[in-house]
C-alpha cells in the first residue's frame, strides 16, 4: 500500500482513513493528529479495499450492521432505509461472526483429523491385505510343488512296482518253460526208445531193457505255471481317482464357492497313495518268499 499524498517517489502507508477515504504515510498522516476538525476521522491499519467501505447509495463510511439486511450500511441509511431494523456496531457483529467461525474452523479441524485417521487406517489396511497375500501366494506355491513333487515320485514308484513285478513274473514263466522243454525232451527221447524196444526181436534185451525204460517218474505238480496276474492296485486305483476329482474340484472352488478346499487334504491323499504302494510291494514280497 503506497501513501495516495506522496508525490514523485511514494512512500509506504501506515494509516488508511476512512473518512478521507484515501491512505497515508508517516508524514502525510500527521495533520489528523494536528487538525481538530480531522480528530474523529475513522483511521485504520494501511487498507487496499477502500472503496468497498464507501456506501454506494450515499458515498459515506459504512459504520454500521443492519443485522435485519444482513449488510453494512452509512449513518444516512440507518436514518433513510432501515426503520425497525436490527442494527447494531461494526465491532459487535464482527465479535459474533467471529465466534462462528471459530465454531467452524474448529469443525474443519475436527473433520481434518478424523479423515487423516480413517486414511491412515486405510492405508495400514492396505499394507496389511498386501503382507497377507504375499504370505498366502507363497504358502501355496510351496504347497503346490510339494503336491506336484509328490504325484510325480508317486507315479514314478507306482511304474516301477509294475515293472517290478513283470519281471518276477517273467522270470518265474522261464524257469518252468525251461524245465517244461527239458521234460518234453526227455519224454521224446523216452518215447522213440520204448517205440524200437516194441520192435525188437531179442526178447532177452527186450526184458532186460524193459524195467529201466518202461517205469516213469511220478507225474509231479512242478511244472504247472501260475500266473499272479492278479497285481491289481484297485484300492490304489479308487484314491488316484479320488484325488484326481478332489484336485479337479479345487481347479473349480472360484466359480462355485468361496472357500477353496485345502491342499493339505490332498497332500495327505497322496501319501495315503504312497502307503498303498508301499504296502502291496511288502504283500507281493511276502508271497513271492512262499513260491520260490
Ligand atoms: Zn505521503
Ligand atoms: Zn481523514
Ligand atoms: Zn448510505
Ligand atoms: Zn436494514
Amino acid at each position: 500500500m503506497e501513501c495516495d499524498a506522496c508525490t514523485g517517489k511514494k512512500f509506504l502507508a501506515v494509516k488508511s482513513c476512512l473518512t478521507c477515504m484515501a491512505s497515508f504515510c508517516q508524514t502525510h498522516l500527521q495533520p489528523h493528529f494536528q487538525i481538530a476538525a480531522w480528530k474523529d476521522h475513522k483511521l485504520t491499519d494501511p487498507d487496499g479495499h477502500l472503496q468497498e467501505k464507501l456506501c454506494a447509495t450515499h458515498q459515506k463510511s459504512l459504520e454500521i450492521f443492519c443485522k435485519t439486511d444482513e449488510t453494512c450500511i452509512c449513518l444516512v441509511c440507518v436514518v433513510t432505509g432501515h426503520k425497525g431494523h436490527e442494527m447494531v456496531e461494526l465491532e459487535s457483529e464482527r465479535r459474533e461472526k467471529q465466534k462462528q467461525l471459530g465454531t467452524t474452523l474448529s469443525e474443519i479441524r475436527r473433520r481434518l483429523e478424523k479423515r487423516e485417521n480413517t486414511l491412515k487406517e486405510t492405508r495400514r489396511a492396505l499394507e496389511q491385505i498386501k503382507i497377507s497375500a504375499e504370505r498366502q501366494v507363497q504358502e501355496h506355491e510351496k504347497n503346490f510343488t510339494d503336491l506336484i513333487r509328490c504325484i510325480q515320485k508317486t507315479r514314478r514308484k507306482l511304474t516301477e512296482r509294475i515293472r517290478e513285478h513283470e519281471n518276477r513274473e517273467r522270470e518265474k514263466a522261464k524257469v518252468v518253460m525251461e524245465r517244461l522243454e527239458k521234460e518234453i525232451e526227455e519224454l521224446k527221447r523216452r518215447n522213440a526208445e520204448l517205440k524200437e524196444l516194441s520192435e525188437t526181436k531179442d526178447n532177452v534185451h527186450f526184458l532186460q531193457t524193459f524195467s529201466s525204460c518202461c517205469v516213469l517218474p511220478a507225474d509231479g505238480d512242478s511244472t504247472s505255471f501260475t500266473v499272479t496276474a492278479d497285481f491289481s492296485f484297485e484300492d490304489l486305483r479308487k484314491k488316484v481317482s479320488s484325488l484326481k476329482k478332489n484336485l479337479e474340484k479345487m481347479s473349480q472352488w472360484d466359480i462355485l464357492t468361496c472357500t477353496p478346499p485345502g491342499l493339505y487334504p490332498l497332500l495327505k491323499s497322496i501319501n495315503r497313495i504312497r502307503e498303498t504302494i508301499r504296502g502291496n510291494c511288502e504283500v507281493r514280497a511276502k508271497k513271492w518268499d512262499f513260491y520260490v
